[in-house]
């Protein structure tokens, strides 16, 4: 099919799709009636309408995740990462996801698409690991009594993810969620909810019902519901700080376990000697992929003096290149639309206040005419360290530019953010990176790299970005609990 053909395919799979939240195993309407009108960011286009949950349909969730509770719990990690695999093996053969993900975020089908492996290969890392799991060694650690270590699911879990990566960050919770034998009510962002009920449908049939759930809706209403339910014994939150905090709180008034990844301020520090092919070619990717709406993405550039001049050249020349375009026609483009006309507002505020903090604007910088969120590939130099454009999340195609002398001074101006969650050093002296992967205060530190993902290792942020572990093993820690067993060993044979 092509890609216009798998779009229509998606688009008629939507419509199918009456406003409902998927419970116990099938698709049920609200118990409210409102409704959410679901957009195309590319073209403003409705897309579907959603359902806009109710607490009392979070209730309903709940009921089916605590009843389907003790089966899953009870499988053995083998038996659960047979289906987990069966569910990744879904997620490759499904296009329509890909396709959603597309027209509701407003990435080109081919962004969505180069996405999908690595949420299957996040159910499958997950299915596998949770049967490796370690624990201290049993022992006789108090006089003729037998420890050992039980690694427990820690109930049902609630999830609430972002509308920037829809799939990735429900994958990031359900699979570990799973594996280690909990069952999921999850809440997908109310901008973007669409993909999200699809992976639900997908589960139909190979998840046992009531294991995953989907409830669609706000996060003042389900959100919280969420997060102050008695039934649910932990929350998980990707988003911003601002709803971290409320999900927080709201756990406090039951004592849940909560998990929170939440903003992100990356930088990219820059000497005279790194490879600038390659910097300029992922500053363009992970800078402006999915218009700069991620939490890692590469946007604050602290640039050596001496070569800041030749970056700013050839990102300009780089940047000014990426075309724009609608997810709904099909074609390939590298620059999407922000989410919300209210996404783009902000992003372009931003921008205002920072040149008149003094910033130049040497790309971009102003919101086109006709249909559609977009904002242009932006690039800022002489950015005032300390000022809001160098401290504060953009979450748009803004990259900015500020630069250095001394190796002290670039990462005292690195580490002067809230945020902790990212950051790279571009340099071909070893010593030099080594010394800053020790002192950057970021959850992931790259070198030569940057926002390169494996399963296999944690992301997890410090600081204000949040202190939950998603991926990697330490995430299926997160999501069980230990319990210490102590037994009689009896007295001894030969006393
Ligand atoms: P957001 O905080 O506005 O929304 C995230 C989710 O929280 C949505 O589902 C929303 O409905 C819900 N929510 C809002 N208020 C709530 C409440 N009171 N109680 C419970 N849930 C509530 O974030 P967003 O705008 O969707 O996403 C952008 C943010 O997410 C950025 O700050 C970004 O950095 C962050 N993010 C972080 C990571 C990471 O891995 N650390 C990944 C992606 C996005």
């Amino acid at each position: 099919m092509s890609p216009e053909e798998i779009l229509a395919h998606a688009q008629r799979r939507i419509d199918d799709l009456a406003p409902a939240h998927y419970i116990g195993g099938r698709f049920v309407p609200s118990t409210g009636s409102a409704t959410i009108e679901v957009i195309n960011p590319g073209n403003e286009k409705r897309l579907g309408v959603a359902s806009n949950g109710t607490a009392a349909d979070v209730d309903a969730a709940v009921a089916a995740a605590r009843a389907a509770l003790p089966g899953w719990a009870r499988l053995t990690p083998a038996g659960r990462a047979e289906l987990l695999f069966r569910f990744a093996d879904a997620i490759d053969d499904s296009a329509d996801l890909a396709a959603l993900e597309a027209l509701n975020v407003g990435k080109s089908y081919a962004y969505a698409a180069y996405e999908i492996p690595f949420i299957s290969d996040c159910f499958r890392f997950m299915a596998g690991a949770a049967r490796t799991a370690q624990t201290p060694a049993p022992g006789q650690y108090a006089e003729g009594r037998l420890s050992y270590i039980r690694r427990e699911p820690v109930g049902v879990v609630g999830a609430i993810t972002p509308w920037n990566f829809p799939l990735l960050m429900a994958a990031w919770k359900i699979a570990p969620a799973l594996a280690a034998g909990n069952t999921v009510v999850l809440k997908p962002s109310e901008l973007t909810p669409l993909s999200t009920l699809i992976l639900a449908d997908l589960s139909r049939g190979i998840l046992p019902d009531g294991v995953l759930n989907v409830v669609v809706g706000e996060g003042a209403t389900v959100g919280e519901a969420m997060s102050r339910h008695e039934g649910i014994d932990m929350m998980a939150l990707t988003g911003s700080v601002a709803s971290g905090r409320l999900v927080a709180e709201g756990a406090a008034t039951t004592i849940k376990r909560v998990h929170l990844e939440l903003g992100g301020k990356a930088p990219v520090v820059v000497f005279p000697d790194a490879d600038f092919d390659e910097l300029v070619q992922t500053l363009v990717t992970v800078g402006y992929g999915n218009a700069g709406q991620d939490c890692g993405a590469a946007t604050r550039v602290i640039c050596h003096e001496d070569v800041r001049d030749r970056l700013l050249e050839a990102l300009v020349t780089a940047a000014g290149q990426l075309r724009s375009g609608d997810a709904a026609s099909g074609e390939e483009f590298e620059l999407g639309p922000l989410i919300s006309a209210a996404q783009r507002d902000r992003v372009a505020g931003m921008v205002d206040r920072a040149r008149k903090d003094g910033a130049r604007v040497v790309l971009g910088g102003e919101i086109p005419d006709g249909p559609g969120f977009f904002y242009p590939a932006t690039i800022l130099a002489d950015v005032v360290s300390g000022s809001e454009m160098a401290r504060e999340e953009v979450f748009g195609p803004v990259i900015s530019v500020e630069t250095f002398t001394t190796d002290a001074e670039a990462l005292a101006k690195a580490n002067d953010v809230e945020y902790g969650l990212a950051a790279s050093v571009w340099t071909r002296d070893q010593a030099r990176a080594l010394r800053f992967t020790e002192d950057l205060n970021f959850g992931s530190v790259w070198v030569g790299t940057h926002l390169n993902f494996v399963s296999e290792m944690p992301w997890a942020g410090f600081g204000k970005s949040g202190y939950g572990r998603d991926n990697s093993t330490y995430a299926l820690d997160d999501y069980s609990r230990t319990k210490h067993v102590m037994l009689p060993l009896g007295a001894p044979l030969d006393a």
